[in-house]
């Protein structure tokens, strides 16, 4: 008899192992039709009427990613007589999420417990037999690795063809979820085969788009089907597809007591006692906004502040680096325009930089704390609520978490995301986030600008909340763009128990993060600030001049910085600070640092505030801020922006998004803050209408949800 058997499972399961000690040399390997995704087809080893084919690794048999779809469309068009799942025993609860869906199916399903061998080394214990019963199918337990076990699973795959198959549903739904699944079921059961009958009605009370297609359902029949749907949806505050992930996931729980013995049983029952309060419900957000303004208000405000002053006040203060290195140089009789470099262009537009490596190192130890514990893989879920309901999911909280360090490898993990249109959204608007480089301008303008100001302690975390804000605000807008439309697969993700840091894994990523920041100092910010140096003290007939207004750069800004006089910053030296930042963002602390002359504070008294508050007030700088948060990144982010886009269309698209959505921010923040100073004018007028643009775009219609939810058929 022949046979045709699907290996399915979740990526790293160990489903090549599998397959290669199944089919040994017996194999085929080609593309499936039209996609680069890999097909391997195969004999097994001593019964070459049996044809083993490795589906793609996924978690879902949602139509989200390229693996699913192939993988769904396989097992309903190829009709494989057994679907051998594999799952990864030590992963039960992930793993078994996928075995519920295929049970679904109606095709014969064997289940291969996969791991045996480190299941039996952390001495846990899972009952097989149980489990066979409950699921109603049968249960092998391997170890792939030493092709233990693989036997039984073939004699088992066989017989279950051979002994036949009665298809009994699992996993019974909330009274009302079966009650609008009877309805469906009534409707098509003409329409599909008896077996799958299940499947297809829990599938369109998902609303699943690929079955809704397939199906066909008669008009009335749909209209009718999705207003019991949409109360449903409505009665809980959730979607349909996300209600009966939940349910499937509480199914697991249960499930998973009755089955699965872990040994440590001390570290799961401590990490449940602190989720109840951290994922609560209600208090989970605030509990999360609480510890984001204490990171940012340690690390800015008071102890990374505390370390930042001391460093400044005895390397750059009054009888610090700058005087000691002048005193020395003149003594030596060097040429003035060489003290000039290297104490205005060196000391302090690289120092000015330098100077915040201690509130640096502050964030990024608390953040790695954060992160080491457990606590931020809990944010993602807590964010899946909130970003399901703007098409998004927790996913992109991921590169969120990689730009807080840097915006390259944020913009790289947008990878993980599958849905093509919600990876374009991460890719543009993940740079939002605060990273390292964006640290000092805050730091700056914080303890520089909002001196003393009552709500100085808002500044720091302000940023970090903002760029959150700005990438859930974008997601509303840009998904009714037709490039952006669709729906966000299911969160799932296995949350890590909560345990202590290791010291040494949070010395090494903070000793890393530091190093790169230092390296960049000692070239990309060494060069710029050297650059603006000789460019802000020479005039165009190339003479040294004392009148830095006079200098080729001012002239240079001169020309572009009515750009920004909306903004409330139209002056040349915070419109060239802006464009160097362009090339590294450190490059806006460090020239403003040239052209501020940093190197000359505790001379006659002059503060780094005084310096500035020249140019700027507490709200221009923050217009300032926000301006160099959101708009265009650094060229490397750029880079990458492009690279992971892969074409030059989408590029510019990402970055006249940034910039342009930057600047309507800063122009309603100064504008509308200036207002309430009591300030009326042309500019206000223009503020006022940036403002409603916004809300416009934020609150129109979405016409490609409609077609989703058929509510208007
Ligand atoms: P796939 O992504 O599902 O194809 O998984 P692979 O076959 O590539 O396996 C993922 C990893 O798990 C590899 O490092 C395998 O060596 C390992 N692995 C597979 N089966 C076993 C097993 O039975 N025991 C152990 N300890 N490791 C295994
Ligand atoms: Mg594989």
């Amino acid at each position: 008899m022949k046979l045709k058997i699907a290996l399915v499972g979740n990526p790293n399961s160990g489903k090549t192992t599998l397959f290669n000690s199944l089919t040994g040399n017996n194999q085929h390997i080609g593309n499936w039709p039209g996609v680069t995704v890999e097909k391997k087809e195969g004999l097994v080893r001593n019964n070459k009427d049996i044809t083993i084919i490795d589906l793609p690794g996924i978690y879902s048999l949602s139509p989200y990613s390229l693996e699913e779809v192939i993988s769904r469309d396989y097992i309903f068009n190829e009709k494989p007589d057994v679907i051998i799942n594999i799952i990864d025993g030590s992963n039960l609860e992930r793993n078994l999420y996928l075995t519920l869906q295929l049970i679904e199916t109606g095709v014969p399903v064997v289940l291969a417990i996969n791991m045996m061998d480190v299941i039996a080394k952390n001495k846990d214990v899972i009952k097989s037999e149980s489990i066979a019963k409950l699921l109603n199918c049968p249960v092998v337990e391997i170890t792939a690795l030493k092709s233990v076990g693989l036997e039984e699973l073939i004699t088992k795959s066989t017989d279950l063809v051979t002994k036949g198959y009665k298809y009994r549903p699992v996993v019974w739904y909330k009274e009302k979820i079966e009650n609008i699944v009877s309805t469906i079921s009534e409707k098509i059961k003409r329409k599909v085969e008896p077996e799958k009958l299940r499947w297809y009605s829990l599938k369109i009370f998902e609303k699943d788009e690929k079955v809704l297609e397939d199906v066909k359902l008669d008009p009335k029949d749909k209209e009718e089907i999705f207003s019991l749907i949409n109360l449903y949806e409505q009665e809980m505050d959730d979607d349909s597809e996300s209600i009966l992930t939940t349910e499937r996931y509480n199914y697991i729980n249960r499930f998973i007591e009755k089955v699965y013995f872990k040994n440590k049983i001390k570290a799961q029952s401590m990490t449940h006692k602190i989720d109840k309060v951290l994922t609560n419900k209600y208090l989970a957000l605030p509990i999360f906004v609480l510890i984001i303004f204490l990171v940012y208000y340690l690390s800015i405000s008071t102890i990374g502040g505390l370390l930042t002053d001391y460093v400044n006040d005895t390397i750059f203060g009054d009888n610090g680096l700058p005087g000691l290195v002048t005193g020395w140089l003149e003594s030596i009789n060097a040429w003035p325009w060489l003290i000039g470099v290297i104490v205005e262009g060196i000391i302090g537009g690289v120092g000015a930089v330098l100077g915040f490596l201690p509130q640096m190192f502050v964030l990024f130890l608390l953040l790695g704390i954060l992160e080491e514990s457990g606590y931020m893989a809990r944010i993602a879920f807590i964010l899946d609520r909130i970003f399901r309901r703007f098409g998004l999911s927790g996913k992109a909280f991921f590169p969120m978490l990689m730009s807080t360090g840097c915006a390259v490898p944020g913009v790289m993990a947008a990878r993980t995301i599958e849905e093509e249109s919600n990876r374009k959204v991460m890719i543009m608007t993940t740079t939002f986030m605060p990273c390292g480089a964006k640290l000092p301008i805050i730091a700056l303008i914080a303890g520089a600008l909002f001196r003393g100001s009552p709500i100085q302690w808002l500044i720091a975390p302000s940023a970090y909340l903002l760029g959150i804000l700005m990438i859930i605000i974008s997601s509303i807008i840009l998904k009714k763009f037709k490039g952006f439309a669709g729906k966000a697969s299911p969160f799932i993700m296995e949350l890590p128990d909560y345990h202590l840091p290791s010291i040494k894994g949070l010395g090494f990523t903070v000793y890393h993060k530091l190093k790169s920041f230092v390296k960049k100092a000692g070239t990309i910010i060494l060069v710029a600030a050297i650059i603006i140096w000789f460019l802000s003290n020479f005039s165009w007939s190339f003479a040294l001049t004392s009148n830095a207004e006079e200098s080729i750069l001012a002239s240079i800004g001169k020309l572009i910085d009515v750009i920004f006089t909306p903004l409330g910053w139209g002056n040349w030296k915070a419109a060239v600070a802006t464009f160097t930042g362009l090339v590294a963002k450190e490059n806006v602390v460090s020239t403003f640092g040239v052209l501020y002359g940093f190197a000359e504070v505790g001379e006659s008294g002059a503060e780094i505030w005084t310096l500035l508050a020249v140019d700027f007030t507490a709200l221009s700088s923050y217009s300032f801020l926000v301006f160099n948060l959101i708009c265009a990144p650094c060229f490397a982010a750029m880079g990458t922006i492009k690279r992971e886009m892969g074409s030059r269309k989408w590029t510019l698209i990402a970055i006249t998004y940034q910039t342009v959505l930057a600047y309507v921010l800063s122009l309603i923040i100064y504008q509308i803050g200036m207002m309430f100073t009591g300030v009326f004018n042309i500019g206000s007028v223009f503020g006022i209408l940036a403002l409603i643009v916004l809300i416009y775009l934020i609150f129109r219609p979405n016409k490609y949800l409609k077609k989703i939810e058929p509510k208007s058929l």
